[in-house]
């Protein structure tokens, strides 16, 4: 078995921080028992080990190819998605109304990761197509929904988001693809679109483009730009399959990495096909509105993608760990017989820990963001559904860019200790290392995660959110407090975790108060500083849901429940303590000193 899907710290995330009692106690979710929950996550390791995991190897060795304006996958990956479709996977979130499962987020985010882990490259098909059930699902026609929707739930057709174009990347404002309005209410789409994921493939009947372009008439900027659905092929009345739509995969990228996930030059409008010159598609919602929509599908897809860095480096820790058990190199620092097995050293004991510590601390803020999500559409209270939402919208950047910018943390972590044979293509930890580096990059760059973070989640609210988790934070640190100074076995642990956090808490509310005074005249100051604090606001939220872990794992120690499961758990929180959180404090000092480097950072040598 080349990877075991983390069911157990799964679970324990899910009941101890994330609130799934409370989540499935919400209208909606009350026909879903908590033995269903684990039936899903046991079913769904069992899936991915067997069917999915085998297939990163091969798809990494034998990526898609092009040929004549039609992709191939690489071998083992349409089989494999025909079963994902057939087992229902691709419902599992999505709403009963079209044929889903109406699982809350809070399942459906772990049976994600756990797929990602298994293979990334496969997993981005089903990804994709998750955020155009989900645009349709808000903003589409009754008419669409139908046409659309289950069809991908039962994994028959397949979703793609038609964004970039060469001079159109973060600036989204620049999208040039032109729509042009026909008599009978559909329009006539021509352009050119650069890295589309699954742009292209055999594994499903058909692919249902969401594409952003511009009718002639469009005023300029974001204000102008609209969605539309252009299938592969048009679909008849009895929603068969039908003419061969005017889209065309013109080349796929040659990549470092995710080499089983086809990444297409796709071209509209060039004469081909079975409905004369341009791609047929159908307006979604009103002209004009499109990027507004797009970002439903975006905000979807911008977690899932925090989810694939957490599930990298999941794997990466798992290879790491069995490798520094394996490998025997030295002798134990206070002497041993013989060499001994890597682990045994402080320097890998730190690299493992750190490797788990980030891997654990992402997983907890994810799921604890997934469970907001869910009691931001299910709570009966208006007020609550509310300031859930913007919880959740003020975590999305967040497990965005942290999880991933970790992932390559961790993921080098994993080529380290592996030694020179992390850099032989065959023990596998290199593939990691390559696939993760795409993570900080698509759906928005780590900046524009920043910028959003910055922009819409701390400054348009005044600091709200930022406010309420510092409290919330605060009152962690006196229960850790209480905890240590009621003595037993952990109390030195929980000390240093109250003590860690607290200036971790600190380092934060500083870094806010700096961008919330500084945003009027010193933007730049600010936004030099944007990825910093978006990584400060990571490693404190992060360690907060590890201390929050280490709370539970000491009551499990009190009333005699506690397992081997929770000692680790133990350690691993308090190694975040000593050896993670201390980055909030340097984080925040380069926020704070923006103020005077702002003025500085624009001295750049000519190009
Ligand atoms: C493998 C792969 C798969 C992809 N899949 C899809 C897909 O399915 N659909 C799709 O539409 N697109 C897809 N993309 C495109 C991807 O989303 C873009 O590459 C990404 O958004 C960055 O745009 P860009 O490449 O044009 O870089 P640029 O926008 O040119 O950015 C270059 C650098 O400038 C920085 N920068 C740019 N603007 C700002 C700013 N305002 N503030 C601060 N810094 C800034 C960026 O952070 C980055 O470091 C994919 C790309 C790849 C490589």
């Amino acid at each position: 078995m080349t990877y075991r899907a983390p069911v157990q710290d799964i679970r324990f995330v899910l009941r101890e921080l994330a609130d799934l009692d409370g989540v499935l106690a919400l209208p909606g979710f009350e026909e879903i028992s908590d033995d269903l929950v684990d039936a899903v996550l046991e079913e769904n390791a069992r899936f991915v080990e067997q069917a999915i995991a085998p297939l990163n190897r091969s798809g990494d060795l034998s990526g898609a190819t092009c040929s004549d304006g039609e992709v191939t996958t690489s071998p083992g990956f349409r089989q494999a998605f025909i079963e994902f479709g057939q087992g229902g996977w691709q419902g599992l979130q999505h709403d009963q109304e079209w044929g889903g499962q109406g699982l809350p987020k809070l399942v459906g985010a772990p049976a994600s990761e756990n797929i990602n882990s298994a293979s990334l490259a496969f997993s981005l098909c089903p990804l994709l197509t998750d955020g155009v059930i989900e645009a349709l699902t808000a903003v589409g026609s009754h008419e669409q929904q139908l046409r659309y929707i289950p069809a991908m739930l039962e994994g028959r057709w397949t979703g793609t988001m038609n964004l970039t174009e060469p001079q159109a990347g973060s600036d989204l404002a620049q999208v040039a693809t032109r729509a042009v309005r026909q008599d009978d209410g559909s329009y006539r789409l021509a352009g050119q679109k650069i890295f589309i994921t699954y742009g292209d493939h055999d594994m499903a009947e058909n692919i249902v483009h969401l594409v952003l372009a511009r009718t002639p008439d469009a005023p300029k900027g974001v204000k102008g730009i609209s969605l539309f659905i252009v299938p592969k092929f048009l679909v008849n009345d009895d929603g068969s399959p039908g003419k061969r739509n005017d889209v065309w995969c013109a080349s796929l990228e040659h990549k470092l990495g995710i080499h089983g996930s086809p990444t297409a030059v796709l071209l509209y409008g060039s004469g081909k096909g079975d409905v004369g010159e341009g791609a047929v598609g159908y307006l979604v919602g009103e002209e004009n509105r499109g990027l507004e929509y797009m970002f439903i599908m975006m905000n979807a897809a911008r977690y899932a993608v925090g989810v694939q860095g957490i599930a990298l480096s999941e794997r990466a820790l798992q290879q790491a760990t069995a490798y520094a058990h394996e490998r025997k190199q030295g002798q134990a620092l206070e002497g041993s017989a013989g060499p001994v097995a890597i682990a045994n050293h402080p320097d890998v004991q730190r690299m493992l820990h750190t490797m788990r510590a980030l891997t654990e601390g992402s997983r907890a803020l994810a799921y604890f963001a997934a469970s907001a999500y869910d009691k931001s559409r299910h709570h009966p209270d208006e007020a609550e559904r509310a300031r859930y939402k913007s919880l959740y919208e003020y975590l999305v950047p967040v497990i965005k860019g942290f999880s991933t910018e970790l992932s390559l943390e961790v993921t080098s972590l994993g080529v380290q200790v592996h030694g020179g044979m992390g850099f032989i293509e065959e023990t596998g930890a290199a593939q990691y290392y390559r696939d993760a580096r795409i993570l900080p990059i698509y759906e928005g760059t780590t900046a524009i995660q920043a910028n959003d973070f910055v922009g819409r989640k701390v400054l348009r609210d005044g600091g709200a959110v930022v406010k309420a988790l510092a409290a919330e934070m605060r009152t962690t640190v006196a229960q850790l407090e209480k905890a240590a100074d009621a003595g037993g076995a952990d109390s030195q642990g929980l000390a240093l975790i109250a003590r860690r956090l607290a200036a971790g808490v600190q380092a934060y509310e500083n870094a806010s108060k700096f961008v919330l005074a500084n945003a009027g005249d010193k933007l730049r100051a600010v936004f030099l500083g944007s990825v910093p604090y978006l990584m400060l606001a990571g490693v404190v939220h992060a360690g907060w849901q590890m201390a929050r872990a280490a709370l539970a794992c000491a009551q499990h120690a009190n009333a005699g429940t506690a397992t081997g499961f929770h000692k680790q758990k133990m350690a691993t929180s308090i190694f975040y303590a000593a050896q993670i959180l201390p980055r909030a404090e340097a984080l925040a000092l380069t926020v704070l000193e923006g103020g005077v480097a702002g003025d500085y950072a624009a001295v750049l040598p000519e190009a």
